[in-house]
């Protein structure tokens, strides 16, 4: 049995048994961690409090060979989101990138770069609950392009010319982005003003892109919205879970 100490996010929590509790997290040193945490809803205690969803927590726990659980031992709280539980669009936005994490990282696969994105889009939203709908935008962009489901952005897939002009692109069923000319009007049509999203993101942590994108106009933060939701529905293969609208 080893010994182990990680900052991590929680995910979610099921009830087990009439004291326990099943947690899932994303963890800094060790990615997606399923364990359980025995007692916690006995009282109303610190170590229940500490692994409400959302809540940043430093967690020791223990590990045995060959068990997809661990058991989680200490935790000490160091962001809480109590303040935002009554605030029922964020927590649906908050379930919803939870879900994708979950959906997304394979178990027990490190991922600082993906650790550090989920955290400062959670922390952008806790800030300014507002920006919820451009740092979930953000936040999908920025998972795909972590796990690799992103298009290239900046060169069409077939002749390799660098996107330029006003000419909207394509996205192709194999998820790749095309010229006006390769394309030949076959596909998903990008406008030029989506394209321009997506590169913002590149360039800017969440709370600066919610910040520099705030009076997009509506046809563009759909148009934006619809496209991520169209390249994640692909990747899973089903519509993800709970997402919250903003634009109809
Ligand atoms: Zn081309």
């Amino acid at each position: 049995m080893s010994l182990f100490e990680t900052e991590a996010l929680i995910l979610r929590t099921y009830n087990l048994a009439e004291a326990d509790k099943i947690v899932v997290c994303l963890s800094r040193s060790a990615g997606l961690i399923r364990g359980v945490a025995k007692n916690c809803r006995k009282l109303k205690n610190r170590f229940g409090a500490s692994l409400e969803p959302f809540t940043l927590i430093n967690l020791t726990y223990f590990e045995k060979e060959n068990q997809e659980l661990v058991s989680f031992s200490q935790t000490e709280i160091l962001r809480s989101r109590f303040n935002l539980t009554s605030d029922a669009a964020v927590m649906t936005g908050f379930s919803y990138m939870g879900d994708l994490l979950m959906d997304f990282s394979p178990p027990r696969q490190a991922n600082d770069k993906l650790y550090r994105m989920a955290l400062a889009c959670f922390d952008a939203v806790s800030q300014t609950p507002s920006d919820l709908e451009w740092v979930l935008r953000y936040f999908e962009v920025w998972l795909l392009k972590l796990e690799g489901f992103l298009p290239d952005l900046r060169a069409c897939a077939n002749c390799g010319n660098t996107f330029a002009g006003e000419d909207p692109l394509y996205l192709g069923p194999d998820l790749s982005l095309r010229c006006l000319k390769c394309a030949q009007a076959r596909g998903r049509a990008i406008p030029k003003s989506v394209h321009q999203q997506l590169r913002t993101t590149e360039k800017l942590s969440p709370a600066k892109f919610a910040e520099e994108v705030r009076e997009v106009p509506v046809a563009t933060r759909k148009e934006l919205a619809q496209l991520t939701y169209q390249i994640i529905s692909r990747v899973l293969e089903r519509m993800p879970r709970a997402r919250p609208t903003f634009v109809q």
